[in-house]
């Protein structure tokens, strides 16, 4: 053989064996693709070589006991069901000692941010105390109040794996503008979030107290609230931002629900994506001098029209005190409080 065809030889044979590596490392079957892969809880050791998605994965202890469920009857009063098949989250559609059993041994934990810039400092006292007897009893909280008035942040005792941390921000003259710059800060603090796939994160007014339990159930990739104003109503009565300027608008016979920017959440990335969305859009809507009807709320139905939500939670999930309570809501969660906008807002 020549030396020309010796070498010949030697490169495909090399190019074959670099080949067949690529291949199998492929090709593999325990390859975990991307970073939120979780591995089962409770498989044996061994049995762990498929990726399960940690929201879907739920294992059950065994031997809990507990009503049976039925398959026929449930609530007939309302819609428990999007058109995409999101569960829809109202009173007497979950077992919540079931859920608890599920989540517990996940080792969860939820962030909760709530804005209290200039005088909504005044509610934080009532959100704060309400969330230790409701919200997410019994698991790992942590609690991020975002102030300009740090020292005037109050003293509520919480419960063990339960922390508050507090972060200054500036003050402003504009509601629009602290309400609006809430998803930029939020997308900053998911940034610092250690990247664990079993962190939860939810957005929440300051206004509002907790009168139920809000635990487990709420859970989901993406979540968000049914506003209580208009869920009744037709969705050309949903007050959208309608302006083909903005990059919030939705047109006439688009949108599923009409969302509250007073709630949402999620899983961390997910909300992440949401938020930097929500960001990015309102800053160039704002580079062409424009505002969204509803500020950050207008920009999150935009993204929830795009992006449905894996999970959405009724308005129980945040009522207002001012509306009196529809035969549907059997329990009230959360509920914005009645305010003096003349007197609390910096402007008008
Ligand atoms: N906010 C604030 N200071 C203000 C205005 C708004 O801290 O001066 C925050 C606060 O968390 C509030 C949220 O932005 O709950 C949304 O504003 P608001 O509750 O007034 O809106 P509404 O629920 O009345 O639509
Ligand atoms: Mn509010």
């Amino acid at each position: 053989m020549s030396v020309i065809n010796r070498k010949s030889v030697g490169v495909v044979l090399l190019s074959a064996l670099l080949l067949g590596v690529l291949y199998c490392y492929m090709y593999q079957p325990n390859r975990v693709f991307g970073d939120v892969g979780v591995r089962r809880e409770n498989g044996r050791p061994g049995d762990d070589d498929i990726a399960a998605s940690n929201d879907l994965h739920l294992v059950a202890p065994a031997h809990l006991q507990y009503k049976q469920p039925s398959i026929i009857h449930g609530r007939g009063d309302v819609v428990t069901v999007t058109p995409w098949l999101s569960p829809v989250v109202w009173e007497g559609t979950f077992n919540a000692v079931l859920l608890d059993s599920i989540y517990r041994p996940k080792n969860i934990s939820i962030a909760a941010t709530v804005f209290a810039v200039g005088k909504y400092i005044k509610f934080l006292k009532d959100f704060l105390e309400t969330a230790e007897q409701h919200f997410f009893v019994g698991f790992k909280v942590h609690v991020y109040v975002f102030t300009d008035r740090p020292d005037e942040v109050p003293r509520v005792r919480m419960a063990a794996g339960r922390q508050l941390t507090v972060r200054p921000v500036p003050s402003s003259q504009r509601w629009q503008e602290i309400s609006a710059r809430r998803m930029e800060l939020i997308q900053l603090l998911i940034e610092e979030q250690p990247r664990r796939a079993n962190s939860y994160i939810f957005c929440l007014d300051v206004d509002s107290k907790f009168h139920g339990r809000w635990g487990t159930e709420s859970l989901g990739g993406l979540v968000a609230v049914i506003h209580p104003g208009y869920y009744r109503d037709d969705r050309s009565r949903f007050p959208y931002e309608r302006r083909p300027a903005s990059r919030a608008h939705l047109a006439a016979g688009e949108g599923d629900f009409y969302y509250c920017g007073g709630a949402f959440g999620g899983l961390l990335q997910e909300v992440h994506q949401l938020a930097k969305t929500c960001r990015a859009n309102f800053e160039d809507d704002a580079k062409e001098g424009i505002e969204a009807a509803w500020q950050e709320e207008s920009h999150l139905n935009r993204y929830m029209w795009i992006n449905k939500p894996s999970k959405v939670l009724s308005p129980e999930y945040l009522w207002q005190d001012f509306k009196s309570r529809n035969p549907e809501i059997q329990i009230i969660r959360f509920s914005g409080v009645i305010k003096n906008y003349a007197e609390i807002r910096p402007n008008v």
